[in-house]
């Protein structure tokens, strides 16, 4: 999936926190080690057990200034670099939610934050690592995006990587979003594991939700009508599909112990992660019945 050279991507809320932030004051590294250790992340996050590998660390990331993402202006840029991509994303997933909310007669909003970072940083849901992987912290309403874990999802997890796989990273976190927003997230268990799990059904619901905003990407318009993006290609939603399937919890399992444990889930298997993509991208939103029966 390739941006309308021409689009306008200057709407994407976007930040960026530069690698080190929030430590520069003498002791406050350690500080937040500290509460890392104490208080583990309760965000909900797009990998079951990522950082398991030793995560990127943000070693192959730049250290950019923290005003680059003012230079993404179309959709040229967005597909020439990977800070403009994910700010282009954020515009036509901005736009395309806010769009199925008004058909609903439902209102929306939008996600307080969607941040950048390198290394580490603070969260409403505590500290966050590049091993962490990317996530949505219900408590801040903001996405968490390192993107040295593009790097690790084609190096470590072995995906073919692409632009569409890497939005439907962004799809899946603001598939969170939504379900915060909608109230989905209100009376779950998220400590109970396993493949028919409410954690697993959150997770399967994300990933459809992203499929749904790639079913209509393609006609999401900008501020002056043009489409942000291009029609899907083949080879494209196969990177997406093969993203989903290379980050299912027995994969990981079988990947890192030889084994996989059924009752240990926490995202679903590979094939319910494509499952519920797929069922995103052929019928929309309203298709995305995790909860009901067997997920
Ligand atoms: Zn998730």
């Amino acid at each position: 999936m390739t941006f309308n050279p021409d689009s306008n991507i200057s709407g994407g809320k976007v930040s960026r926190r530069s690698r080190g932030a929030g430590m520069a004051v003498g002791g406050g590294g350690i500080l937040a080690l500290i509460l890392a250790i104490a208080s583990p992340l309760l965000g909900v996050d797009l990998t079951p057990l990522s950082g398991m590998f030793g995560g990127g660390a943000g070693d192959q990331s730049q250290n950019q200034p923290a005003d680059d993402l003012d230079e993404c202006q179309t959709g040229a840029d967005a597909n020439s670099n990977v800070a403009c991509l994910m700010k282009g994303a954020a515009a036509s997933l901005d736009a395309y939610w806010s769009g199925k909310f008004a058909q609903e007669g439902i209102s929306y909003r939008s996600p307080a934050g969607f941040v950048l970072f390198s290394g580490s940083t603070s969260t409403g849901c505590g500290t966050a690592s590049s091993a962490t992987g990317p996530f949505y912290c219900p408590n801040d309403e903001t996405i968490y995006v390192d993107t040295s874990f593009f790097d690790e999802l084609r190096n470590q997890f072995g995906a073919n990587g692409g632009p569409l796989a890497e939005m439907y990273v962004v799809a899946h976190e603001w598939g969170h979003h939504i379900q915060k927003v909608l109230g989905t997230m209100d009376n779950l268990n998220l400590q109970q594991t396993g493949p028919t799990s409410d954690s697993v059904r959150l997770e399967l619901q994300a990933d459809c939700y992203g499929g749904s905003w790639m079913k209509d990407a393609s006609t999401v318009p900008d501020s002056s009508g043009v489409a942000f993006l291009q029609p899907i290609t083949k080879a494209q939603i196969n990177d997406a599909l093969n993203a989903a399937s290379v980050i299912g919890d027995d994969r990981i399992q079988e990947q890192a112990t030889g084994q996989s444990n059924p009752e240990t889930w926490t995202h679903g298997s590979s094939d319910e992660r494509v499952k519920w993509l797929t069922i995103g991208f052929e019928n929309g939103p309203g298709a995305c019945t995790t909860f009901d029966g067997n997920p």
